[in-house]
């Protein structure tokens, strides 16, 4: 389940697309919404929290997170949480409450300060590389690697970037990346090759480094994985109370590239398909990444 605890945000990206109406979700209605998600069937939950810019929004998520994992105990049922932050306003008393109640950390960085500035903008236009990077150093200290993971948003404009952005993730200490082009954009032919090209050179690159022992993790592969794509209900919650099958229902006036979204997944499959092949020795490093692989899973 998506929770859109909030259309507030400190910044202004420029492919962003939640409008900023300045609703907050009411606790009654996230205490609602996460009591039938927990109770519903399933024994495995998935809950992303997301905004807007959740951390503006901490008294919320004091209140639901805490309840969360009381209901899920109760229930005997297994919650992945999840909260996906900019992590330009996160301080050590925020990471403290999340790593209590064992929260995973998506944070949005898109590369090198370069592309990252292009377009992850605060109101007044400035980048907010400058301020996110101040913050990572505690965010490393505090959360172990495999719960925290970098949420890279690929614009078309600067999809050739997209490789030397990610190894530059990885070597910023990031374990786990969540590729994720921007569906607010059509993406044209020649886009469309080049971030497949560009996704071929990410995937060697793992490769080659699992070879190492080195482990890096993508989301789209690890879901696969782990998950066997078993998730197949997306429930979205709304600030304003409304609920639909994902966050991009509540925009129906935007049109968004789910082309896009397909063709990196049908990539991952290419991958995951090597990565089993190459686990079938139980002494080959890739049967020991495949175990480490239900510990990186996000949403
Ligand atoms: S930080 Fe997230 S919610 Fe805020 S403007 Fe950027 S993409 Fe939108």
């Amino acid at each position: 389940m998506w929770l859109l605890v909030t259309t507030r945000c400190n910044m202004r990206c420029k492919y962003c697309f939640i409008e900023k109406t300045d609703e907050d979700l009411s606790q009654k209605k996230a205490e609602e919404v996460i009591k039938a998600f927990i109770f519903s069937r399933g024994k495995e939950k998935q809950l992303l929290i997301c905004g807007g810019e959740p951390i503006l929004y901490f008294k919320l998520l004091k209140k639901i997170i805490p309840l969360t994992r009381f209901w899920a105990k109760k229930q005997d049922k297994s919650v992945i949480i999840s909260l996906a932050t900019n992590g330009t306003l996160i301080k050590k008393k925020h990471l403290d409450f999340l790593k209590k109640y064992k929260v995973k950390l998506a944070i949005s960085i898109d590369g090198k300060r370069g592309s990252h500035n292009k377009f992850r903008v605060f109101k007044d236009g400035e980048g907010s590389f400058s301020q996110l990077s101040r913050n990572l150093p505690l965010i490393f200290k505090n959360f172990k690697k495999e719960n925290i993971c970098a949420l890279m948003a690929i614009h078309p404009l600067e999809v050739k970037k997209m490789y030397d952005n990610f190894v530059y993730l990885t070597k910023l200490g990031f374990k786990s990346v969540n590729i994720e082009p921007i569906q607010t954009i059509t993406w044209g032919e020649r886009e469309r090759e080049e971030f497949s090209r560009q996704l071929d050179r990410i995937f060697d690159y793992i490769i080659k480094e699992i070879e190492n022992k080195r482990f890096l993790f993508l989301n789209c592969v690890s879901r696969i994985i782990a998950r066997q794509e078993a998730f197949n209900k997306l429930i979205g919650v709304h600030p304003s109370g409304k609920i639909g099958d994902s966050c991009f229902c509540f925009y129906p006036n935007i049109s968004f590239d789910i082309n896009i979204i397909r063709l990196r997944n049908r990539a991952s499959r290419k991958l995951v398909r090597i990565l089993l092949k190459k686990a079938q020795q139980k002494d080959s490093p890739f049967f020991n990444y495949l175990e480490e692989i239900e510990s990186y899973v996000f949403d």
